[in-house]
């Protein structure tokens, strides 16, 4: 069987309306949650799933081609669908990876979070399990 946290297969994912899709290849990086206060206002709920790939294997597929970008951060843009609103992408300038919010992806199996960043700052009711992180012997 193959693990489906290094296959290098293709994932896709695509916005609540339909018109922002996107294909993603190579194995799935560092998934995690983030509960920074820039995230749980833009998303309205606790924490965000993150999961990077790499920018050369990535690709907009839907009609609505790219995103409407909103920089969060000098160095930091976010991507939206204009239509629907969907949040489904960040990107950091100098960084070879983007990230996905994990539940735009069309298939999450395989997609654990193994780290929480800014868990200081999640709200105290919120209970996360996470997945052992494979870089950890
Ligand atoms: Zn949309
Ligand atoms: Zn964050």
């Amino acid at each position: 069987m193959t693990d489906p946290m290094t296959a290098l297969g293709e994932r896709t994912g695509r916005c609540q309306c339909g018109d922002i899709a996107y294909e993603a290849t190579g194995a799935p990086d560092d998934p995690h949650l983030c509960s920074c206060p820039h995230e749980t206002r833009i998303s309205g709920g606790p924490a965000v799933l993150w999961v990077g790939f790499r920018k050369d294997g990535f690709s907009w597929t839907g009609p609505g081609g790219e995103p409407r970008w909103y920089s969060s951060w000098p160095t930091l843009r976010r991507g939206f669908c204009a239509r629907c609103g969907t949040h489904l992408i960040s990107v950091a300038d100098d960084s070879e990876m983007i990230m996905l919010t994990g539940f735009s992806l069309d298939d999450q199996r395989g997609i654990e979070p193994v780290g929480h960043s800014f868990r200081e700052q999640a709200v105290p009711w919120m209970a996360i399990t996470l997945a052992p992180d494979p870089d950890l012997p």
